[in-house]
Parts: structure tokens; sequence; C-alpha cells
């Protein structure tokens, strides 16, 4: 017995020191790495805690801190609190904070095609968008644009078909639209613009205020889960959904390079896994509040859903193919990541149509 015992642990020795040997090599490196703590800021164009979109980089941060076990803690802070949120790309790319949280249409002034990543005008819904991005060559292109500032973009989840906004006036005809100053960022707001109407760009905490005061005639948020958050409808009356402007809105987490590439392998891998599963989260999340917020809004609070006559609708079509060909010929890059989008869309409008289009017509029956 004494003899067996002493075998043993024999054994065990050897096989610990061909552990060790195997792994002194191979990943002392990471070994002594992974013993380091991050803390990283996150910052965010959004009122912190804002639902959905202020909850999505929480819900991230909570998930990083899980899975490294603490060694990467994130906090995120809303709009304000470290940089207001217009500033939230500036931050990032010089290091203010290792992360942020927005959309890129806010970055159209330095990059023109930045707004791509948020949403085209009757372009891709969220799932086309995902679709695109992952599996069709889009993030390759996102993360070469934002390369010259020092960012690496991430997909940061999803709206899905916004509404189109609250406007204190009917929309009857594309007349109605001739000076209507709306809030709308992005290429939207270009198309608004080229049928009279006056683009303003504000962030989410101030659109209440000037819509209430006369600031603004309308304004498009999000839908139904985040505009009732905002109590819209207690300052506009004519509430119109089908976002023909954000079919699929798309967030971006943002994250300082330099910062991402002093993380460990597995810190880089837990970032980029929590952010494709935040991606999908806030989907969900909208898909299953966006219902119930339909319901308080239509009953308790009287809002009529409506919708702008086909007309208005076709309007904003041709005007929506005009601002896109001109981006194209102003702006080579603009022009290029166009290209792959429109292939994209070509096909899986082709295949959605006998899909997802036929399955919804058919539902209804
Ligand atoms: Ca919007």
């Amino acid at each position: 017995m004494k003899k067996l015992v002493g075998k043993l642990i024999g054994l065990a020795f050897i096989s610990m020191l061909a552990v060790s040997c195997g792994g002194d090599k191979q990943s002392s490196g990471d070994v002594v790495k992974s013993q380091k703590t991050f803390k990283w800021k996150l910052v965010t164009s959004w009122p912190k805690n804002f639902p959905g979109l202020g909850t999505a980089p929480e819900n991230f941060a909570k998930l990083v801190n899980e899975m490294s076990g603490g060694r990467l803690t994130v906090k995120v802070y809303g709009a304000g609190e470290i940089v207001p949120g217009f500033e939230v790309f500036d931050a990032v790319s010089q290091g203010t904070a290792q992360m942020g949280h927005a959309a890129s249409y806010y970055w159209k002034g330095k990059m023109p095609a930045a707004p791509i990543f948020t949403a085209i005008p009757f372009g891709f819904n969220a799932q086309e968008t995902n679709g695109w991005l992952h599996y069709g060559g889009g993030i390759e292109m996102w993360r070469e644009l934002y390369k010259p500032f020092g960012v690496i973009p991430f997909a940061g989840g999803n709206t899905g078909v916004q509404a189109a906004g609250w406007f204190k006036k009917e929309i009857n005809s594309v007349a109605d639209l001739q000076g209507l100053k709306i809030r709308i960022p992005g290429l939207g707001g270009e198309v608004m613009k080229k049928l009279g109407a006056v683009p303003v760009a504000l962030t989410g905490g101030e659109l209440f205020t000037s819509l209430q005061s006369g600031a603004i005639d309308a304004t498009e948020w999000v839908g139904p889960y985040n505009d009732l958050a905002f109590g819209f409808h207690k300052v506009a009356e004519h509430y119109y959904t089908s976002g023909w402007h954000e079919p699929g809105a798309m967030l971006e987490f943002t994250v300082n390079e330099k910062a991402y590439n002093e993380l460990p392998k597995d810190l880089q891998k837990i970032v980029e896994v929590a952010t494709r599963a935040i991606n999908q989260d806030m989907l969900d999340e909208y898909t299953a509040r966006n219902n119930n917020a339909m319901e308080t809004l239509k009953n308790k609070h009287g809002v009529v859903f409506k919708s702008f006559p086909n007309d208005v609708m076709a309007a904003l079509k041709q005007a929506s193919n005009e601002v896109i060909a001109e981006q194209e010929a102003s702006d080579e890059t603009f022009a290029k990541i166009m290209k792959s989008y429109r292939q994209f869309q070509l096909q899986v409008s082709e295949y959605h149509n006998l899909s997802e289009v036929e399955y919804y017509k058919n539902r209804e029956q």
C-alpha cells in the first residue's frame, strides 16, 4: 500500500512537472497578463439607463464583468456625464473613454459613409443588416472606415423597424412637409430636406421640451417602447409608424483600438462575444416591449397610429434614391460600401419577398 501511494505521488509529481514545463514556454505571458485587471469607461449618447438604448450598454457591462470574473470591469456613463452625446466617437478615438455606445450616423460630418452603418432609408431591416454585417462583408468595411481614428466598431443592438415619428399637424400631402421643423438625423434628414422640410439634429434628451415649446414641429425617435418613455404623446397628436428612414436602425459599440490591443486574447474575445450577444438581445427586447407600449399608447392615451399617404411615401422613396445617388457621387467610400450593400439587398429582397413577405401575408389571412 505504502509503495502504491509513493508511486502515485511520484506520478502526480511527474505530471505536474510536465504541465508546468509545457505551460512555461507557451503561456507564461498570458498567465502574467491574466492576473492583470482592466477598468474601462463606456460613454453613451443616451440618458443613463434609458429603456433599451441605455440599458443595452449596462447589460453589456454586466455581462463582461461576469464573464471575465472581474478582470475587465466596464462602467457606463450617460450622455453629458463625461462627454455630451454627440462627442462619444471623439472620446473613444482620443482614449478619454475606452468604449462608446451610440449610432454611427451621428458621425456623418466626420465620415459621410458612417450613416450606412445605422440605416439606409428603404434599406435593410434588422435581420438583413445583421446578415450583411456578419456574413456579407459589412463589418470589414465598417472597421476600415473607423481605422484612421483608432476606433474599432461592433454591432451594438437593433431597434427593428422604427416609427416615422410624432407630428403636431397631420401630414396629408407632400406640401405639408414644407418648412416643417423635424428632428431627424442621418440620411433621413437629407431626404426630408429635399422635400422642403427643415431637419434638426438633437439628442434624445432634448426632444420632449423642443417639441413642447414648438422649437420643432415633429420628431422621429425610435418606436412605441422608447417614444412612450419620453411621453411624446403629451405634446404631439399624430403618430406615424412604418419608419421608412430607419427600417432596422443599428446601434454601435466602439472600442479604442489601443485599449483593445492591450487586452489579453481571452478578454478581447469576451468583449467581442458580449457585443454580439447584446446586439441580438436588444432586438429581442424591442420585439417584446414595442407591443406592450403600443397597447398602452392606444388604450390608455388614445393615440391613433397612422401611416403616411401613398403619394407621400412614394415621394420619400424617390427623394431617398436621389440622396443616396448624390452621396455616392460625392464620396468614394460611400459609393464603395453602398455597392456591397446594394448587391446584398438585391439578393436578400428577392428571397425575403418569397419567404418573409409571403409568410406575413399568409399569416394574416
Ligand atoms: Ca430614430
